[in-house]
């Protein structure tokens, strides 16, 4: 039995190739990539631009994939929706839409799983799965972009900052960020879209190469080498340095802000050395620091620090150092917190 295209995994290139290819009107190349990436219709049957012949042949040979719903919440005090999606084979992914007064920013999953391995983080404690298919990417920004839509509401923001590391899954990330970024998509400039990385540098470097100029968060978290080695392993591979040596490339070419994440850990990498040292990193950048009070992941041994470590770490930074830095306060904390604890949760409750 010959298998179904799964037209969502698509680009626009190979959709207008395959329509084609199989002896359609070239012209419909683009009205059905409108019809899956504009109007978002799952079903072929509605295309209604489309002849019938066609659609019938459509229908035959390709099929547009949904993500199920597995389990949904909504956050009381802040409207955090957190979404975790079941994947045709069973696997299952996590997206975040956080509501601010003016965005509506999505958080979207780049694997199943983690292979990096940080210590603190709750994505890797089960390995590595898969790299999620372009079309699971697409779809988690569809299939909450349609729900917004029948509440008048629209995405603004996207954030590659679920669940994996997005430069390790890098042509299907960079496939549906050029396709969110299309005029004939959901438009999202890529000014409006930041991939978050644990410091790829060969990722780093092909985004040069290709000159794909995407907002990009470097998960930091410690700016010195022996720390970071120990909750962050892959600084053993790609260490501070070489980090620093190529997002000075990547600012001189695309002239954008860099945003450094920087967990809070309990007495791990909040003293003044820590700061200064962080200090130091991001001196000769552009720059913004997100700091990040941890949210508690079970079985590890990290801590939230109290406020009070929190307003000294800040005031090194911002008064002897001037750095450019903001406390990102923790969204849905009543829905299960950070990246991948809803999944842990669902997992644990199933057992
Ligand atoms: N793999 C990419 C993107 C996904 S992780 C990266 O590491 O950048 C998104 C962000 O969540 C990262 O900055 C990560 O360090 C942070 N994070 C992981 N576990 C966390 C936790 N328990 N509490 C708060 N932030 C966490
Ligand atoms: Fe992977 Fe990011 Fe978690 Fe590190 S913090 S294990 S890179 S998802």
């Amino acid at each position: 039995m010959s298998q179904k295209i799964n037209l969502l995994n698509l680009t626009k290139k190979e959709l207008g190739d395959f329509i084609v290819e199989k002896g359609m009107k070239k012209f419909y190349g683009k009205q059905i990539y409108n019809w899956i990436h504009k109007k978002y219709v799952r079903d072929i049957n509605d295309m209604s631009n489309i002849s019938l012949k066609d659609r019938e042949m459509l229908l035959e040979l390709a099929y547009i994939p949904f993500l199920n719903l597995l389990k949904y919440q909504v956050s009381k005090v802040d409207r955090t929706e957190k979404f975790l999606f079941q994947l045709e084979d069973g696997k299952s992914i996590e997206t975040v839409l956080i509501r601010t007064k003016d965005r509506n920013t999505l958080c979207i999953s780049s694997q199943v799983g983690c292979a990096v391995n940080c210590d603190f983080c709750a994505t890797g404690i089960n390995g590595f799965a898969r790299n999620l298919e372009l079309s699971e990417i697409l779809n988690q920004v569809y299939t909450v972009e349609r729900r917004l839509i029948k509440q008048n509401e629209n995405l603004t923001n996207i954030v590659y900052m679920g669940m994996g590391e997005p430069l390790l899954n890098f042509e299907n990330v960079i496939k549906s960020l050029e396709m969110f970024s299309d005029e004939e998509g959901i438009n999202i400039s890529k000014r409006k879209i930041t991939v978050s990385t644990s410091g790829i540098i060969p990722g780093i470097e092909k985004l040069l190469e290709r000159k794909i100029h995407v907002e990009l968060a470097i998960s930091l978290h410690s700016a010195i080498d022996q720390k970071r080695d120990l909750i962050m392993p892959i600084n053993k591979t790609y260490p501070l340095i070489d980090l620093h040596t190529t997002l000075v490339a990547y600012q001189k070419q695309t002239n954008r802000r860099i945003t450094f994440e920087y967990l809070l850990l309990n007495n791990v990498n909040m003293s003044e050395g820590d700061a200064n040292a962080l200090a130091n990193f991001v001196h000769d950048f552009d720059h913004m620091v997100n700091l990040i009070p941890y949210n508690p992941v079970e079985g590890k041994p990290y801590e939230t620090p109290a406020e009070k470590k929190i307003e000294k770490f800040l005031s090194i930074l911002e008064g002897k150092r001037k750095v450019n830095v903001s406390i990102r306060t923790t969204k849905g904390t009543d829905i299960d917190g950070a990246c991948g604890q809803l999944k842990r949760k669902v997992e644990k409750d199933n057992k």
